[in-house]
């Protein structure tokens, strides 16, 4: 494949944007080469500046779980444009998009909405601290809940790609308030707890991990976590930014029949425009200004155009109850067509998958933490991911990534991309 014009286009963001890309791992970093910059995308498929055709496992990070250009969303956002872009007042269609959104999870009465998944997971703790008036928070080894000063502490994909599991200007005042725990390691979480008896306001999860690879919770795990929570009165937070409205209609919660105290929203929620939220039942959300004291607001939080992707986004999958079914379904298959092709060439491998979500791990070992996560070849992976990306296949560009399957994608674009496995496979031994 040609990438003269990707080649010459990031030549030129580097001079104007750090590293040429505004978020890092879009820059190829892991894998070595030169991003691919794309032209547009329809469906499953992407379509660079060089011509070249991608069968898509990416799906903007996992939003567009319907795939590219989905024509309801793009009539909705293109109806709301004509209409005016922002007006910083109030709308009906944000109590629609509220409405249905509590409607579809459990255990939900009030939802606020902000712009990005970082925003929804930095605003529930500072609620949950509101809320609790305790102050130090857990999390988990690998873990990302976007780029807030308190997550960035062993957060996975980018900052584990780019070695630096925390960040130079997250300060030690901050970092002492976060406490770390391994993935599916209750024992740790107990231990932690006794160690900060009555300073812990929230325990924060990705209730299925996504990034450092697809790593499903053991059940003992995360129904201990809830036990513990509801014992010593923290606030348990599912950051749902990934799971929310991809695994099941209710998300991770449904899934694992495991109810969060404030779930945290963004990816699918916003059907491919900026859209985060968090939510809660109402005594929880009943704390947020300007009804309550904890402080959270957003110039654009609500956006029209936004709320009107997000909701015909959403009004499509509530609509289409076998959709997960179905993504779940091809996900399965593509797993069996992966894991037949690298068994058949004895390449070590561990995959990992839970419903439309799916990752393929250079190791022999099960992959059940941040630890085993990071014990993949990375050599490995970046041959696969360039040897796919040569016949038309785009993963995500780091081995700490999830793939993210799209309803778009055919039992053909599947079949297609194991066929380039099998072309790949020789070159991985
Ligand atoms: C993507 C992601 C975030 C951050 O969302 P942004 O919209 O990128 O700020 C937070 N948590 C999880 C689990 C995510 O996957």
């Amino acid at each position: 494949m040609n990438y003269q014009r990707s080649s010459a286009l990031f030549e030129a963001a580097q001079k104007v944007i750090p590293g040429g890309v505004n978020s890092p791992v879009r820059a190829f970093k892991a894998v070595g080469g030169t991003p691919i910059f794309v032209e547009r995308a329809k469906g499953a498929y992407l379509y660079d500046v060089d011509g070249n055709r991608y069968v898509d496992f990416i799906a903007s990070w996992g939003p567009l779980i319907l795939g590219h250009a989905y024509e309801p969303v793009l009539k909705a956002v293109t109806e709301k444009a004509a209409l005016g872009t922002s007006f910083g007042m109030p709308t009906a269609i944000e109590t629609e998009l509220a409405s249905l959104a509590v409607s579809m999870v459990p255990g939900i009465d009030k939802i606020r909405f902000v712009n990005s998944g970082t925003e929804a997971c930095m605003s529930a703790i500072r609620l949950a601290r509101g809320f609790t008036k305790k102050d130090k928070i857990i999390k988990f080894k690998g873990c990302y809940h976007g780029h807030s000063d308190a997550f960035l502490i062993q957060a996975g994909s980018g900052a584990v790609t780019f070695g630096a599991p925390s960040s130079p200007g997250v300060t030690k005042g901050t970092a002492k308030d976060t406490l770390l725990a391994d993935y599916n390691d209750l024992e740790g979480v107990q231990q932690l707890v006794q160690e900060h008896k009555n300073d812990i306001a929230a325990i924060i999860i990705e209730p299925v991990a996504g990034n450092m690879g697809c790593i499903p919770p053991e059940a003992s795990f995360i129904q201990g976590l809830k036990r513990l929570c509801s014992h010593e009165g923290i606030l348990l937070v599912f950051d749902e930014v990934m799971t929310g409205f991809r695994l099941a209609a209710g998300g991770a919660q449904e899934v694992l029949d495991i109810s969060a105290d404030i779930v945290c929203f963004g990816k699918v929620i916003g059907g491919g425009l900026p859209v985060g939220a968090f939510a809660a039942r109402a005594e929880i959300m009943n704390y947020l200004a300007p009804d309550g004291p904890v402080y959270q607001a957003g110039t654009l939080s609500g956006n029209p155009l936004a709320m009107s992707a997000g909701l015909a986004m959403l009004q499509a999958l509530s609509k289409d109850k076998a959709v997960f079914k179905r993504l779940a379904e091809k996900t399965a298959y593509l797993h069996k067509g992966i894991e037949g092709v690298l068994l058949k060439h004895g390449i070590s491998h561990t995959i990992n998958r839970l419903g439309s979500m799916i990752s393929v791990h250079f190791c022999q070992d099960a992959v059940t933490d941040f630890m085993t996560a990071a014990a993949g070849d990375n050599e490995t992976f970046k041959k696969y991911f360039h040897g796919m990306l040569a016949q038309g296949v785009y993963l995500p560009p780091s081995a700490y990534e999830s793939y993210f399957l799209n309803d778009a994608l055919s039992y053909e674009d599947l079949d297609f991309t194991i066929a380039a496995l099998e072309k790949v496979a020789p070159d991985l031994l």
